[in-house]
């Protein structure tokens, strides 16, 4: 079979997708077309084929798409049209994640900001579109230690009253701005009450002290830990906490190779933790702005590092058992996996 049939057939389970990183170039149209006092052009929303932008400039990005998605209605089209995406390229089980905002020009809230998520998540699951969908509610590290708190109390209720959708936190945000130790308390009242933690860590260099810290917590999953190793200026050290408690990392090959953390797709720390045979998951980021799939996420890690398809296979198949929902979800898909496993992999 052709590689890309290959990477589209295959049943994916995403962990590291970005809400408004992952709004389709479709969908910023009709945003546009709802907005055209903006004057935003798609040159400013996405990063297209070749293309390489800073980090800075990647954050700047994410303010543009900020600009267009600032209600209830966007929130909701954005949600499920992402959703509805992310399910035509295969994918099985989705967790999004998505800071919170309030918008006092339309009314938006944080707490109705996650309700329309939810919302959105519970639509598609009356359209009986084939994925399920989690919620992680994100913190934006540029916002400090009292949102951090106020975010992760809002999560808490959504942990008990959402229905199991609502099920950890994620801390993102300018990995510059900021520094993790004020976030601590946040996040280790949010570990104690239930909710699962996934971190950016080491996403660029010199945060070596940041990342032992948290690492302390520990986290349940982390996101990129491009710097984590000593070849990346990282530490041993740092490593062994990775190992010794077996955090899975999320990485997501294009989006660090077109925001210039990583030089290029053979360089991409994806080898350094695969070959060790350390639990890793193959992501996006932010499919729209980086202007990829997660089957395309798949091929590139294959071409890049010699992968064969049933060695694919596995990768897609182990991501399962880093998901935050409950054993009885994993079994599920699972279950899906062993149905639809091509006969030359069984
Ligand atoms: P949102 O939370 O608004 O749904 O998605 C966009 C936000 O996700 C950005 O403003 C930023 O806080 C976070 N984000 C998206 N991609 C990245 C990334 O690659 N690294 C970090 N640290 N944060 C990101």
């Amino acid at each position: 079979m052709r590689p890309m049939r290959f990477m589209r057939e295959l049943p994916k389970v995403e962990l590291h997708a970005h809400l408004n990183g992952s709004v389709s170039f479709q969908t910023i149209e009709k945003l546009i077309r709802r907005k055209p006092q903006l004057n935003i052009e798609h040159s400013m929303t996405a990063i297209g084929k070749g293309q390489r932008r800073t980090l800075d400039e990647c954050f700047q990005v994410f303010k543009v798409i900020h600009q267009l998605v600032d209600s209830e209605e966007d929130i909701f089209m954005v949600a499920t049209d992402v959703i509805k995406e992310f399910a035509a390229d295969g994918v099985k089980y989705l967790e999004l994640r998505s800071t919170p905002r309030e918008e006092t020009t339309t009314g938006l809230t944080k707490r109705r900001y996650i309700e329309t998520v939810i919302k959105a998540i519970q639509q598609c699951k009356r359209e009986r579109v084939d994925i399920d969908v989690r919620f992680l509610v994100a913190i934006d590290r540029r916002n400090g230690s009292q949102v951090a708190m106020e975010t992760v109390q809002l999560a808490e209720e959504f942990l008990l009253s959402s229905d199991g959708l609502v099920i950890g936190i994620d801390l993102s945000g300018d990995p510059t701005v900021g520094h993790g130790r004020d976030l601590l308390s946040a996040l280790q009242k949010a570990k104690d009450s239930g909710l699962k933690l996934s971190l950016h860590l080491s996403e660029v260099p010199s945060q070596h002290d940041e990342t032992d810290l948290l690492l302390n917590i520990p986290p349940d999953r982390i996101g990129h830990g491009t710097f984590l190793h000593p070849e990346m200026g990282g530490s041993q050290g740092l490593v062994d906490k990775v190992v010794q408690n077996n955090i899975p990392l999320e990485l997501c090959l294009t989006s660090n190779v077109k925001g210039q953390t990583v030089q290029c797709y053979a360089e991409h720390h994806f080898k350094y933790w695969y070959q060790m045979g350390h639990p890793v998951v193959i992501c996006t980021d932010d499919k729209g702005v980086f202007a990829t799939d997660l089957s395309q996420e798949y091929k590139m890690a294959a071409t890049t590092f010699g992968l064969s398809h049933e060695a694919v296979w596995k990768l897609s198949q182990q991501a399962i058992d880093y998901i935050f929902a409950p054993d009885s979800v994993k079994e599920q898909l699972k279950q899906k996996w062993r149905d639809l496993q091509p006969q030359e992999f069984k």
